[in-house]
């Protein structure tokens, strides 16, 4: 539970059925409502580091920020340290930047990236940052959306015209990301603050759920299940095996449980002081 029990969450990651390992990482920091997923790619065991490093270097970046604007740590944390998309943005760019420092340690980690999808769940409401092509969905009133926009090349076309949004399921090349942390000193990292609703269920996924499962799918199973997360998370994992778990499969599910009060962000405090 996140957010003084105000929002439950699941988190779930899983091989699949052809991949030995898996690539991807998720991870959360419940206290401060931090949700992060990375799907990685590379060569023998780079795909899981680079994920893995974003991930780590996303969390500890952040907790640095909350750090510094509430050095005791068994205080309650009432305000963001700084806008919360600017903290996202500035947590994956560190991560960007640690992944390409170790892949210059060593030959067999050339050329690893990851995606990534976080959100910040806070007072003001939610937060959203990514790279990629994983996603984020919110079930709200029973409906589906997908509030990410995958950086990837179907997508590139699809804006262009050149293919429907019908034929990118079956476009040899889907999973051909335009943006990836790892690749570039600079990442342009897509940010985006929404609003935020009691009940309101938050999926987080690497495209080896989105592949196997047709939004509907993923409708159905997360409004069948929105009041056990744990549950929630296990079906979308056996369903997307059921289907051929071709990738490896990972969830972060989170529930807003109450409001979330808003607090008055301490950067916004400070700058009352000049
Ligand atoms: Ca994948």
């Amino acid at each position: 539970m996140a957010l003084n029990g105000k929002v439950a969450t699941a988190l779930l990651s899983d091989p699949g059925r052809v991949r030995q390992n898996n690539e991807d990482a998720v991870a959360q920091d419940a206290r401060r409502g931090l949700l992060i997923l990375a799907d990685g790619m590379g060569g023998y065991l780079a795909g899981e580091v680079a994920s893995g490093i974003a991930v780590e270097t996303i969390l500890k970046h952040a907790r640095a920020h909350w750090k510094k604007a509430f050095p005791d740590e068994d205080a309650p944390l009432t305000g963001l340290p700084m806008p919360a998309t600017e903290l996202l943005r500035d947590a994956i760019e560190a991560a960007n930047g640690a992944i390409l420092e170790k892949a210059a340690t060593d030959e067999k980690y050339k050329g690893m990236g990851t995606t990534v999808v976080c959100c910040l769940l806070h007072g003001g409401g939610l937060a959203v940052a990514h790279v990629g092509d994983s996603r984020l969905y919110r079930l709200r009133d029973d409906q589906l959306a997908q509030l990410t926009r995958d950086h990837s090349l179907v997508e590139e076309l699809i804006a262009r015209g050149h293919i429907t949004r019908a034929d990118a399921r079956k476009f040899a090349r889907k999973n051909v990301v335009t943006r990836a942390l790892g690749i570039e000193p600079d990442v342009a990292v897509e940010t985006q603050e929404l609003d935020l609703q009691r009940s309101d269920v938050l999926l987080l996924c690497s495209d080896g759920l989105s592949d196997m499962l047709e939004d509907d799918a993923l409708c159905l199973t997360l409004a069948r299940n929105a009041a056990n997360l744990p549950k929630a998370a296990r079906a979308l994992v056996d369903q997307a095996n059921e289907r051929g778990g071709k990738d490896n499969i990972s969830v972060v599910l989170a529930r807003v449980d109450q409001r979330l009060a808003p607090s008055r962000p301490v950067y916004k405090r400070l700058l009352d002081w000049i």
